[in-house]
């Protein structure tokens, strides 16, 4: 079966072939850890989660190396003496690597709510400064970056005068670009506005800073991916994935430094994830259409009538094609929900009928297999795989009612393949019966409780129990049988 990936570079599906034979590279940019992961990063890194978990189906070993950005990031207005880092830590009253250490405990748990799959190697910019000062280093050797006021700066018009393409992987005309930039960073350093920093001279008011050739200072951010993917995958590896939004200046820099330094295009594929919008807009936090993941779990917002359990997000997300644009709102979350359970209820259905075996299969399982993979191998098309599985579904409901047959080998194969499907590539999870069983068993004792306080006539605490359940949605009502409870 051959795997087509849609590549950036060329803008087209291309056969995947890995460099070196089973074993795939891949290297995705991470968080810059300074603020709580947002729900559109979470698309982000579940969409390469897929496609980490598909390619691991498919048979590959896969090296994936995702990085922390805990350093060098400038503000958006470019401001050097006030990074990202440097900016919140000033808010927070925290040091620079406690906003670090928050932040990335913050990402790491909020990935694992959403059973994303750890990368097999996860490095820090801090962590790789001496590599980020050779290549700096190497940059100047090679006449590709020159040395301004204690900052480093790449030279992009030297690197185009030697037929090397700045733009190519953006698809953007140097001279444009140049027409149409305000240099806003660096403005009396730089030969070239588009000429970026490989290293900034720290001012004294910059706490993270580092000892280098030029002085004290600290890495540009496009320069520490350059450094940690070449460092763990090779001068050329098959795989490199993103937002949408990083591919220019980010990953177009990196494709620069990787010719510069190493004369090869460094990466193979490139994969850009699209965005999330929220009821059809842009989330972004100043305009307040703007949601934390874990206030969407818990319900704590103002756009949706309830909570979603993290799986239910992973099920809508899957249900778009990483390079669409996908828009949650209320509908779509309840529609997905609804969805999701008639999956669950499919898979419980086949796990646990004893289905009268029949001499031959009313359902082309072999067939609906190679959909299933053809769909998969199409540039990873989630969601005309869930389409290909809800065919499956159908089925399993008509065979559970007794209006299809299926073959003991069958049976077998569509079993295994729908709990690969299901659970392992699509990553979803079955919590949902162990949920609701041991909310009742949660729901039981406070009943208890609430029924002992009572009998010692202590009514402050019975009432306080049944207020508190009642601010968390959940009604007590006292029947002549015992007292019961409603879930809003
Ligand atoms: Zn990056």
């Amino acid at each position: 079966m051959t795997l087509k990936i849609y590549n950036s570079l060329s803008g087209e599906k291309e056969t995947f072939t890995p460099i070196h034979d089973n074993n795939v590279g891949m290297y995705v940019c991470g968080p810059t850890v300074y603020s709580n992961v947002h729900l559109g990063n979470v698309r982000t890194f579940m969409s390469f989660d897929f496609i980490y978990r598909s390619l691991v189906h498919l048979g590959y070993k896969v090296r994936y190396v995702r990085n922390i950005t805990d350093a060098g990031h400038l503000t958006d207005d470019g401001d050097v003496d006030n990074d990202r880092f440097v900016k919140q830590s000033r808010l927070e009253k925290l040091e620079p690597m406690e906003i670090v250490q928050k932040y990335t405990v913050d990402f790491h748990k909020v990935l694992e709510v959403f059973n994303l799959l750890p990368p097999t190697i996860e490095p820090t910019a801090t962590g790789h400064i001496l590599e980020q000062i050779e290549l700096t280093q190497k940059l100047i050797d090679k006449g590709f970056a020159y040395e301004s006021n204690g900052s480093v700066y790449f030279d992009v018009l030297e690197y185009n005068k030697r037929g090397l393409n700045y733009g190519e992987l953006s698809r953007r005309n140097i001279e444009e670009l140049f027409a149409n930039t305000r240099d806003l960073d660096g403005q009396n350093e730089k030969r070239n506005p588009q000429d970026f920093a490989l290293w900034k001279a720290a001012s004294p008011a910059h706490i993270m800073r580092w000892n280098s050739p030029w002085g004290e200072g600290f890495p540009g951010w496009h320069l520490e991916c350059t450094a940690m993917s070449t460092k763990y995958l090779g001068d050329k590896f098959d795989i490199h994935g993103g937002g949408m939004d990083l591919k220019f200046p980010h990953h177009e820099c990196e494709v620069a430094q990787g010719k510069a330094c190493n004369g090869v295009s460094p990466v193979n594929y490139w994969i850009h994830a699209n965005m999330l919008t929220m009821n059809g807009q842009r989330m972004s936090k100043s305009t307040g259409n703007y949601i934390l993941p874990m206030e969407l779990v818990s319900g704590n917002n103002d756009f949706f009538e309830k909570p979603f359990h993290p799986t239910i997000v992973r099920f809508n997300f899957m249900q778009a094609h990483y390079r669409s644009v996908l828009d949650i709102s209320n509908e779509a979350m309840v529609a997905s929900e609804k969805g999701f359970q008639r999956l669950m209820e499919a898979m419980k259905v086949l796990s646990n009928n004893n289905f009268p075996i029949a001499e031959v299969s009313s359902f082309d399982v072999k067939a609906w297999k190679e959909k299933c993979y053809a769909a998969l191998t199409d540039d990873f098309n989630s969601p005309i795989l869930i389409a290909h599985l809800f065919e499956a579904v159908n089925f399993i409901f008509k065979l559970k009612d007794g209006k299809e047959t299926i073959s003991e080998n069958d049976l077998q194969e569509l079993k295994t393949l729908m709990t690969d499907f299901v659970f392992d590539v699509l990553g979803l999870q079955n919590i949902e019966e162990n949920n609701n069983e041991k909310l009742d068993q949660t729901l039981q004792v406070l009943i208890d409780l609430r029924n002992q306080a009572r009998k010692s006539k202590n009514f402050d605490l019975s009432d306080q129990i049944r207020d508190r359940l009642l601010a968390e949605g959940i009604e007590l009502k006292d029947g002549r049988d015992g007292t019961s409870y409603s879930i809003s």
